[in-house]
C-alpha cells in the first residue's frame, strides 16, 4: 500500500490530504504538525480571532475522520533521509514512498523578542494571547506596516487601543504596490486614528521582563505595553539543512512540485518555490489561495491525474471594514491607472513595458475586482480596458 507522509497540518497539508481522497487515493496518509491544535486556518489570526474566540477550523471533526488520516499533533519533524525515504520526528520516524513538505513559513522576529507583550501574529496561540492583551487596552506599537501589522492595528484600534505603526520604508507597502497607493492605503490608519511613523528604524526594546517601550534608532522611545513584530517571514526549512534538498527561497521545485531531484518528494504552499505556469520563472507565494490550491497540484502528481489550471496569484486583506484585494504580482509592473479619491475606493492597474496587465488593487469593489482579475489571468493590454479599470473616455 502508497504511504504519503505529509509535514505540516495547516491548509496546504490538509489540502493535499483532502485532494488525495478525492481523487481516489486508496494508500496510508499521516499528517505531522507541530501545534497542538485541531488544524486551523491563519487568515482569520490577525482578523476575527482578535475579537472571536472561535477557532478558525480547516475541517470538522467528523471531515478528519472521514479523510482517514492518522495524524500526529504536537510533533516536530526534526530531518529526512531521502536515500532510505524516511522521515525523522521528535516522536518517532515515519517510512515513506511519497513525502510532502508543507511547513509554511516563521515569522522573522527582532533581538529582545522573547520579553513579555512582544509579540509575532502566526498562530492560534499568539491570536488568544493577543486578544486577551487587548482588553486590557494597552498602548500598542506595531512594527512594520505590511499586511499583518496593519490588520493588527486596525483590530487594536477597534478596541480601543492607542496605536503606533512604526516602518523603516518612506510609504507603507511600497516596495509591492508603488508610492501611491501605498500612501493611500496608509491614509485608512490615519483616519481611524492610527499613528503610522515611516522612515523610522527600530533599535532595541525598553523593558526587564515585561515591555515597556520601543527604542528608536535616533534614541526616542515609544511607550508601550503590547508590541506586535510584523516584519515578514522565511521558509520554515531549518528542520531540512541536513536531508540534502534543494533549499533556497524555500524548497526548490519543478512545475509539478516535485522537489528537484527527488521526484516522491513534493512540496506545497507558503514554503515552496516553483515555476508558476502563469509566469514560467521560479517564485514563491505566501498567499492563502496559493496554498490551498497546491493540494491539488500536489495529488495530481502522487496519483497520475490531471494538474490543475494555475490561476494567477491572488490574497486580500481586511482593515478597519474594508477589504483590499490583490491580484497578479504589481511589482512586475507600473501603475498604469489610479482610479477613486480615497483609500476606500481605491482602484490600481499595473503593467509592464509591453502594456499588459501583471497586477491590481481594489478596495471594497467586488465587481471591478473580478474584471482586473480576468485581465491579468488574460494579459489583456491596458490600452483595452474599460471604466472603472480605465480613465473614463473623454466625451467629443
Ligand atoms: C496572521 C496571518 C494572516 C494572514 N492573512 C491572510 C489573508 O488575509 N489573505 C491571504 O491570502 N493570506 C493570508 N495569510 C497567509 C496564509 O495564511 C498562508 O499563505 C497560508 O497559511 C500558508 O499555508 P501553508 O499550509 O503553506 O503554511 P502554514 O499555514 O504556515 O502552515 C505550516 C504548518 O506547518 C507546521 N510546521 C512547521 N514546521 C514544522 C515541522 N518541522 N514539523 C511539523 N510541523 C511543522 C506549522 O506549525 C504550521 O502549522 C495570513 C497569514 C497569517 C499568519
Amino acid at each position: 500500500m502508497t504511504r504519503v507522509v505529509i509535514v505540516g497540518a495547516s491548509v496546504a497539508g490538509i489540502r493535499t490530504a483532502q485532494a488525495l481522497r478525492m481523487q481516489g487515493f486508496d494508500g496510508t496518509i499521516t499528517l505531522v504538525g507541530e501545534e497542538l491544535h485541531h488544524p486551523y486556518d491563519k487568515p482569520p489570526l490577525s482578523k476575527e480571532s482578535l475579537t472571536t474566540d472561535v477557532p478558525p477550523h480547516l475541517l470538522t471533526q467528523d471531515e478528519l475522520e472521514q479523510l482517514d488520516v492518522t495524524l500526529h499533533l504536537g510533533v516536530r519533524a526534526t530531518g529526512v533521509d531521502a536515500e532510505a525515504r524516511v522521515l525523522h520526528t521528535d516522536g518517532g520516524d515515519h517510512a515513506y514512498d511519497h513525502l510532502v513538505i508543507a511547513t509554511g513559513v516563521s515569522p522573522r522576529t527582532l533581538p529582545g523578542s522573547d520579553l513579555a507583550g512582544v509579540r509575532t501574529v502566526r498562530t492560534a496561540d499568539d491570536a488568544t494571547f493577543l486578544r486577551e492583551r487587548l482588553a486590557a487596552r494597552p498602548r500598542v506599537v506595531v512594527i512594520g506596516a505590511g499586511f499583518i501589522g496593519a490588520e493588527f492595528a486596525a483590530a487594536a484600534s477597534a478596541a480601543g487601543c492607542e496605536v503606533t505603526i512604526i516602518e523603516a520604508q518612506e510609504t507603507p507597502l511600497a516596495h509591492l504596490l508603488g508610492d501611491r497607493v501605498g500612501a493611500r492605503l496608509a491614509q485608512l490608519h490615519s483616519t481611524h486614528g492610527v499613528t503610522v511613523r515611516t522612515s523610522v528604524r527600530f533599535d532595541h526594546f525598553v523593558g526587564d521582563t515585561a515591555v515597556e517601550g520601543v527604542a528608536l534608532a535616533d534614541g526616542e522611545v515609544l511607550p508601550a505595553e503590547l508590541v506586535v513584530v510584523g516584519i515578514g517571514a522565511n521558509p520554515a526549512t531549518s528542520w531540512l539543512e541536513a536531508s540534502g534538498l534543494p533549499i533556497g527561497n524555500g524548497v526548490e521545485c519543478g512545475a509539478d512540485l516535485r522537489v528537484l531531484g527527488h521526484p516522491e518528494i513534493f512540496a506545497a504552499g507558503d514554503v515552496a518555490r516553483w515555476p508558476h505556469a502563469h509566469y514560467g520563472e521560479p517564485i514563491r507565494i505566501e498567499h492563502w489561495t496559493n496554498a490551498n490550491e497546491h493540494g491539488a497540484l500536489v495529488a495530481a502528481g502522487i496519483t497520475g491525474g490531471d494538474a490543475p489550471r494555475a490561476n494567477a496569484p491572488y490574497v486580500w486583506s481586511d482593515q478597519y471594514g474594508h477589504r483590499i484585494q490583490i491580484v497578479g504580482l504589481p511589482s512586475r509592473g507600473a501603475l498604469a491607472h489610479l482610479a477613486g479619491e480615497g483609500p476606500e475606493d481605491l482602484v490600481a492597474v499595473y503593467a509592464d513595458d509591453l502594456g499588459v496587465v501583471v497586477g491590481g488593487v481594489v478596495v471594497d469593489d467586488p465587481r471591478a475586482f473580478m474584471k482586473l482579475r480576468k485581465a491579468v489571468t488574460k494579459r489583456t493590454s491596458v490600452a483595452e480596458l474599460q471604466p472603472p479599470l480605465a480613465p473614463a473616455p473623454v466625451p467629443a
